[in-house]
């Protein structure tokens, strides 16, 4: 047998392919698959760079279900990822998200929250003076309402990614310290991929789950996609506030948002319309923080106007330009080419879900949940 054949090639090896990689075992464990990842150090892959917050409060039904179906598999990560004798731990936070509402963002809210209750979420729909009890440092600036998920968290990217990557080997994928120059095609047919070292690997399915990277990926099959990789910057403040326990994860309507980490902790962060589109620029700046973020936290908090920046990073969005969710499933004008893209800020969250479809869709099994969107 071609050592180079495999039933499945993967190119990337973030919480996406990992995750995929997984479910396609478990439906058929002789599967042989290669997951072909260019840094295993994961130092500018988006999955180790997120913030690592889940929540059920979308608007669109597809989201919410992958969310309560990610929730769903986490009850039971450690058990179910256990290798060798160790369960991961991915430190789950499960402190809630607040939404806070201005009279802009109201009415679109409250058509989202009846849906959310629709599927059966833990959402709550608060008045200014229930977002006050939840979130007492808020002055309640140009609040009208909120809403409140109390199922929603914050967790370690990286403990969800290695407990998919060591399962997945453990069960016997092959993953590849290399990268893939080009996806090799014939007759709208995917044959395979050329490696940076010229190595070519053999297979019919192939699924591009490269993040921010994902658009060089298919253009080298010939594919425009609609990502653009976008730099976000997080910020780590420390305060000199006293606080008994976690405050719930804070979402203002200007994309402002505020995740307790414990004690006087808070990681904080905003996108901006001209942030940097690209994949070379990774430095982190404080003055975004100084000058752009932190006039605008201390107008709804006032005790943050002392506070010590401790530390930061910039990663990347895989912004989908063309509606901001993901694209998946088979791209119709080249057979066996499958992507996972576009996630556009949230799909730590939705791995679970999205390597499950993914892998059914792979596999020509009933998908188990319609949520897909058919971008080509
Ligand atoms: C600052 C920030 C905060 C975020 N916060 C959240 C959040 O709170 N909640 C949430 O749900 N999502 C969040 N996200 C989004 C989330 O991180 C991503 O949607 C998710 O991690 C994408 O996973 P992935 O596996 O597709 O991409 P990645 O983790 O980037 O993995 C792709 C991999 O492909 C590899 N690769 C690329 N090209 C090649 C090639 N040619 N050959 C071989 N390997 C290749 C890369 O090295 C990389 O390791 C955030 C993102 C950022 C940047």
């Amino acid at each position: 047998m071609d050592a180079n054949k495999y039933d499945v090639i993967i190119i990337g090896g973030g919480v996406m392919g990992c995750a995929t990689a997984y479910y396609l075992l478990r439906f058929d464990a002789n599967l042989k698959i290669a997951i072909i990842e260019k840094d295993p150090s994961y130092e500018f892959a988006s999955t180790p760079l997120s913030d690592g917050n889940t929540r059920v409060q979308f608007n669109i039904k597809e989201n919410i279900q992958m969310s309560q179906f990610g929730l769903q598999v986490l009850s039971n990560f450690a058990d179910e990822f256990e290798t060798n004798d160790v369960k991961p731990d991915v430190a789950f936070r499960s402190q809630g998200n607040l939404f806070v509402l201005d009279d802009n963002s109201k009415d679109e809210a409250f058509e989202g929250y009846q849906l959310q209750q629709s599927l059966g979420c833990d959402v709550q729909w608060l008045t200014p003076q229930d977002v006050q009890i939840y979130y007492p440092l808020y002055n309640l600036k140009d609040c009208v309402a909120g809403t409140y998920g109390a199922k929603d968290g914050t967790m370690s990217p990286m403990g969800v990614l290695n407990g998919y990557k060591n399962k997945v080997v453990q069960l016997g994928a092959k993953y590849l310290h290399a990268e893939v120059q080009r996806v090799l095609t014939e007759k709208k047919q995917v044959v395979g991929v050329q490696l940076m070292t010229g190595d070519i690997l053999h297979s019919k399915l192939i699924l591009n789950a490269a993040g921010a990277w994902a658009k060089s990926v298919a253009e080298g099959a010939g594919i425009q996609l609609p990502v653009e990789p976008t730099k976000r910057q997080v910020t780590i403040i420390e305060t000199n506030i006293k606080l008994e326990k976690n405050l719930p994860a804070l979402f203002f309507p200007s994309g402002l948002y505020l995740i307790h980490e414990g004690a006087g902790l808070f990681m904080v962060g905003k996108s901006f319309a001209d942030d940097y589109v690209g994949t070379d620029d990774f430095v982190w700046h404080k003055e975004v923080f100084e000058e752009k973020i932190w006039h605008e936290l201390v107008e709804f908090i006032p005790e943050f106007d002392r506070l010590k920046i401790l530390r930061g990073w910039a990663g990347l969005y895989e912004v989908n330009t063309f509606d901001g969710n993901a694209l998946l499933g088979e791209w119709r004008e080249l057979g066996g080419f499958y992507l996972a893209n576009g996630f556009s800020g949230h799909g730590f969250q939705q791995c679970h879900a999205v390597g499950r479809y993914t892998a059914e869709l792979m596999l020509g099994k009933n998908a188990s949940v319609r949520f897909i969107y058919f971008f080509c």
